[in-house]
């Protein structure tokens, strides 16, 4: 595939001293919301659609190889920790919701899976992997998470 181009934004000035801005429409990740360079042709399926271009994303890239590969990915978020939680539940493995002291206050910021020294902690936004021999996995988030946090994004504070 071709890579996308990144036109960057140019502000022109007339006559007038009128300032114009041209710009060329972005693509971001549907997995992370990274910028991924200029929107083009491949963003749109058949259907109308948006395409899933997770793996152009550095970051998303190595969780569509898992996909391929058979692996359920989830990205945990307050909506389907309660989904995901059962699914770990009926693999036998304990998991509950993950606490931590936000601004004073203890608040639930992901998930555990497992116990122990072996125990994984999921926060919000990263994602939660079940590899087909059943063991599981996190990946997690991008530190800055390009320009949307997935945490603010899908709790809408
Ligand atoms: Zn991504």
């Amino acid at each position: 595939m071709q890579p996308r181009t990144h036109t960057p934004d140019r502000t022109t000035v007339d006559a007038d001293g009128r300032e114009a801005t041209t710009f060329a429409l972005k693509r971001a990740c549907n997995g992370c919301g990274l910028e991924l360079g200029d929107l083009d042709g491949r963003d749109v399926d058949a259907h109308g659609n948006t395409a899933d271009v997770r793996g152009e994303c550095s970051n998303c890239a190595p969780l569509v190889e898992l996909e391929t590969a058979g692996c359920r990915t989830w990205q945990l978020t307050r909506r389907n920790i309660a989904e995901i939680d059962d699914a770990v539940d009926r693999d036998g493995i304990y998991a509950k919701g993950y606490w931590q002291d936000v601004d004073g206050k203890l608040t639930v910021v992901g998930l555990r899976i497992g116990t122990g020294e072996t125990r994984i902690v999921a926060r919000f936004g990263d994602w939660i992997i079940r590899h087909p021999d059943g063991r599981w996995s996190v990946h997690k988030a991008p530190a800055s998470g390009g320009p949307v946090d997935p945490e603010t994004f899908l709790t809408g504070e």
